[in-house]
């Protein structure tokens, strides 16, 4: 025991990773496969934070994401893929013809198909006249995507790695370095003038970065505009949690370790540098380079409350905002709610005008389409969720929770009604969360998304790297460069498993 009463664990590690989310696990893996001596220290019961599942009376609902990028076969954007190869794992995945069916106000419905050029003619039926711009936006997308696709996608803060990959592919480069102070909606607006197309791109961004066309950085609109006609959305078979699970069997060949239950309540200094953990029952474990994967709001306010927030994070903190998070609601239906050519993942809004505000845009999944063996035969899952404020849900008595969940449940039914006409008498499992229960379960910050632009920034360029103004600590997950969605978290866990090895020489 120390001074303190704490238990000192006696194994040092070379990496500590807080947290075993997308971001976490990729960076544990591929320091792992490196040599590297890895413990993952996890909050939860299983693996995968905002990408694990549950399971309730014969469903295995997703917690939250099931659009799933990242599994496709070329490229090297394929970023899933080889995060499970990096560990010798694979899994089976599921092809969705269809990323998203839009149905927005003025009737306007629309599906984004796999294929571009089915997608690109649905697009431009619906506006004729602006059969040209259509074209050059997107393609412009795809200018970004080739560029991103041509390389090693690697830390951004190795200066010998940005060298090597310049020689290899200047003009791909080049192009990056010119897309990355951009927005999406700056190059729409460039070649589209149709009030309406416009709001369709903004939901077309809003509906995974959380923010319209205008504060999206094109790098990241270039990426998934592109990536769903390229490498296409694929389901894992067996729920998006199964590729946590992998991931986790993948560090365990290699030598690293995972504790559950493991709830890191402090990161420790000395002399100005990060050099362990402290858990909730008090253990400590040391070790080299300590990486975060809660939030920088979590990690710098909640992990290293001794010190004062450094400059840089306060700077970025009045640069991004948290994002809302989510009233979720896990619905267990019977099949014939579901109308024959349903598409696995939707997207409703009644009025434009509505389109940012608290539960104003649903968003539905239903992974039984692709992968039936989720629910118990003859039924469905639906999972749909809005955005929604910590704030709304703060301050209740336990009654008034409970009620307040039941209204706000039964308005989502009724919104979606109307493209599952028959949802109520079809229900046969319903679990509602809300911002409170993505903060307790996942840990993160108000039960916050991710981190969003507070005001109007230049594209990507504000995003922090994985390395932090604190000595031996990093970040890793959707509050570093490139933000959110499982690609892209497992492109900022590449990336800071890279600075780590080349900072550790190994
Ligand atoms: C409702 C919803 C739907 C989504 N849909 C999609 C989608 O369709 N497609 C897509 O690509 N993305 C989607 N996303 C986004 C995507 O899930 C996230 O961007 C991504 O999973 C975040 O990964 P991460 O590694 O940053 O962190 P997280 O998933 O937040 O993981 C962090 C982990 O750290 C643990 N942790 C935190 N603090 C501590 C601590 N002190 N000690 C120990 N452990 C700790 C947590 O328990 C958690 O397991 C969705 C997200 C939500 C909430």
């Amino acid at each position: 025991m120390t001074r303190t009463g704490t238990a000192i664990a006696k194994q040092d590690y070379d990496v500590i990773v807080i947290g075993s989310g997308m971001g976490g696990l990729v960076t544990a893996t591929q320091l792992a496969a490196k040599g590297a001596k890895v413990l993952v220290l996890e909050k939860y019961l299983i693996p995968g934070g905002s990408a694990a599942y549950f399971e309730r009376e014969g469903y295995r609902f997703d917690v939250g994401a099931s659009m799933i990028f990242g599994f496709g076969t070329e490229g090297t954007t394929n970023l899933l893929t080889r995060a499970l190869e990096g560990v010798n794992m694979s899994m089976e995945t599921i092809p969705d013809p269809v990323q998203i069916h839009y149905h927005l106000p003025n009737n306007l419905e629309l599906k984004v198909h796999k294929n571009y050029g089915k997608f690109i003619e649905e697009l431009t039926a619906k506006f004729p006249h602006e059969k040209i711009g259509i074209r050059r936006f997107y393609d412009e997308c795809w200018q970004v995507f080739n560029c991103l696709n041509a390389m090693e996608l690697l830390s951004l803060e190795e200066p010998r790695y940005l060298m090597r990959v310049f020689f290899q592919h200047p003009f791909a480069c080049l192009g990056l370095v010119k897309y990355l102070p951009q927005n999406a909606g700056d190059i729409a607006r460039r070649y589209i003038s149709d009030p309406e197309l416009l709001k369709f791109i903004d939901m077309e961004c809003y509906c995974w970065s959380v923010v319209p066309a205008g504060k999206t950085p094109m790098i990241n609109a270039g990426m998934v505009f592109s990536d769903r006609h390229y490498g296409g959305i694929n389901y894992p078979k067996g729920g998006v949690g199964t590729i946590s699970e992998k991931l986790v069997e993948g560090l365990e060949k290699f030598g690293g370790e995972i504790q559950y239950k493991a709830r890191v309540t402090n990161i420790l200094m000395e002399q100005g540098k990060a050099v362990g953990v402290r858990l909730a029952d008090g253990k400590e474990y040391r070790a080299k380079r300590i990486v975060s994967n809660a939030t920088r709001w979590d990690t710098f306010e909640k992990l290293l409350t001794n010190n004062p927030l450094p400059k840089k994070e306060e700077k970025w903190q009045q640069r991004y905002e948290k994002s809302p998070s989510f009233l979720s609601l896990h619905l267990g239906v019977k099949s014939e709610v579901l109308p024959i050519g349903t598409e696995c993942h939707h997207v409703l809004l009644e009025e434009w005008e509505t389109m940012e505000d608290e539960q104003g845009t649903i968003f539905v999944s239903i992974p039984t389409l692709l992968d039936p063996s989720l629910a118990p035969p003859g039924h469905h899952i639906i999972h749909t969720f809005t955005p929604s404020y910590i704030n709304e849900w703060e301050g209740l008595s336990k009654q008034e929770y409970s009620q307040k969940k039941e209204a706000a449940a039964s308005h989502l039914i009724k919104r979606l009604e109307k493209i599952f006409p028959g949802l109520v008498d079809g229900l046969d499992y319903q679990e509602v969360g809300t911002p409170r229960t993505h903060r307790r379960f996942l840990g993160r910050n108000d039960g916050t998304y991710g981190p969003i632009p507070s005001r109007k920034l230049p594209g990507l360029l504000g995003m922090p790297f994985n390395r932090t103004v604190i000595p031996g600590l990093y970040c890793v997950g959707d509050s570093t460069f490139p933000g959110q969605g499982l690609n892209a978290v497992a492109f900022s866990g590449f990336a800071c498993s890279h600075r780590i090895a080349v900072d550790l020489g190994i």
